[in-house]
């Protein structure tokens, strides 16, 4: 994507600042997930050991641009350092006199991280001001932050008017491997569709039905699927507008010589979403109106893995069911055994589908779990990302 490529970047004795993408999940001040850590290691890893000087962005949470104690960023700068394997500063804010201090007192090599760039309104604002202040700090300027591109913000895409900027590898290798499967996939090219709601996904439904050979919809998006089918589908979960999901079916059955669309025959229902419920597997027009539609049935599971079997090439975004209660995740865990019996190349995309992966242990046995959540959809989708684009009309693109 750029002339210079970050391997090839002079870095040695040079500020750069490298936005990742280090929004994780903390429990009690501790970081209860590193996938996203983990990810950004080798990018930061390649950068000290090159002598620079790295001084790294990211945002957590949503603090609405004001200081909000439980989201600073000290407890990932203990993470990072822990899996980076040398010392992680954490600076004092992400701008400002004090932060410059901590920048000259840098030793080539070293890491600092700046405080949540959330914390300042002109982050989200894409202030041109904050952007400019964030730039003052570096030499270069480094996109690796894959999660956050699809956001036009200071740190993402103001940032690269004012400083020569380039795409860090996490950032090149995501997209990567997204235009492998969605521009070049091998085929059959089958994609494993669930999670919340359609509304969510209507775009990337929209363009797999147009790639993909098959796909398999579970979740609580075909429950809305199956309504504007017309089934009952009890109190289950599903979206009230039923307008875009009768598009969908419309377009499936429009569609149907070119792509096989394999909806729930039967699922596993309970009167009430708790982890100790009492479950049945029913027949999908037997589901009785105070019933909820909590995971695919085992008649379903059987039916998606042999779909899935066939399968050179998956894309896999949002879980089968509620997979978070054990009760509901052997439809996730079935799906997820499928793929990798499968032996096809597989991508798994969306926050909550990386969690099933880990989850169920499938994580190490995927080609690839994407680190975005959002922006892997809006990508999926065909959307240009913002973060992506402004590095292709920089200096130092
Ligand atoms: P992703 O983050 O992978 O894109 P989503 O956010 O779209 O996935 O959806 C994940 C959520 O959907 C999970 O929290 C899961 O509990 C929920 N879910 C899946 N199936 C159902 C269902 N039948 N009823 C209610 N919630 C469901
Ligand atoms: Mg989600």
């Amino acid at each position: 994507m750029t002339a210079v490529r970050f391997d090839d970047l002079d870095v040695k004795g040079k500020r750069v600042l490298v936005r990742e993408d280090l929004n994780v999940p903390l429990e009690g001040g501790r970081v209860t997930d590193m996938t996203r850590i983990d990810a950004a290691v080798p990018t930061l890893r390649s950068l000290s050991d090159r002598g620079a000087k790295v001084i790294v962005m990211s945002h957590l949470g949503r603090p609405e641009g004001k200081v909000v104690e439980n989201l600073r960023l000290a407890p990932v700068a203990e993470a990072l350092a822990q899996a980076l394997g040398r010392p992680v500063r954490m600076a004092p804010d992400s701008i400002g006199a004090a932060v410059r201090a901590a920048i000259a007192q840098m030793s080539d090599g070293d890491v600092l991280l700046l405080e949540n760039l959330r914390f300042h309104p002109g982050e989200e604002a894409n202030d041109p001001a904050f952007a400019k202040s964030l730039a003052e700090l570096g030499d270069l300027y480094v996109n690796d932050a894959f999660g956050t591109a699809h956001r036009a913000h200071a740190s993402t895409v103001g940032i690269t008017r004012d400083l020569p900027s380039y795409a860090g590898p996490l950032l090149t290798s995501e997209l990567e491997i997204l235009d492998r499967v969605l521009l070049h996939p091998e085929r059959p090219f089958i994609a494993v569709l669930g999670g919340a709601k359609v509304s969510d996904k209507i775009g990337v439904i929209d363009r797999l039905l147009m790639i993909c050979d098959a796909i398999v919809i579970g979740g609580g998006m075909a429950n809305t699927l199956l309504a504007a089918q017309g089934f009952d589908v009890g109190k289950s979960l599903r979206d009230s507008d039923l307008a875009p999901a009768k598009t969908i079916v419309h377009e499936i059955e429009h569609e149907a010589a070119k792509v096989d669309v394999h909806l729930p025959s039967d699922a596993v229902v309970a009167k009430e979403l708790s982890p100790d419920a009492e479950t049945r597997d029913a027949d999908i027009d037997q589901i009785a109106p105070d019933e909820m539609i909590l995971d695919i049935g085992p008649g379903t599971a059987m039916d998606f893995r042999g779909v899935i079997l066939e399968a050179k090439t998956v894309l896999w975004n949002g879980p089968m069911g509620v997979f978070e209660m054990d009760a509901f995740g052997a439809g996730t865990e079935a799906v997820g055994q499928a793929i990798v019996d499968s032996g096809a190349v597989c991508v798994v995309g969306g926050g909550d589908s990386a969690a099933a992966a880990h989850k169920f242990g499938f994580a190490d046995k995927m080609t690839h779990i994407s680190t975005g959540g959002g922006a892997t959809l809006e990508y999926i989708e065909g959307k240009e990302l913002p973060g992506v684009a402004a590095l292709r009309s920089t200096a130092g693109a």
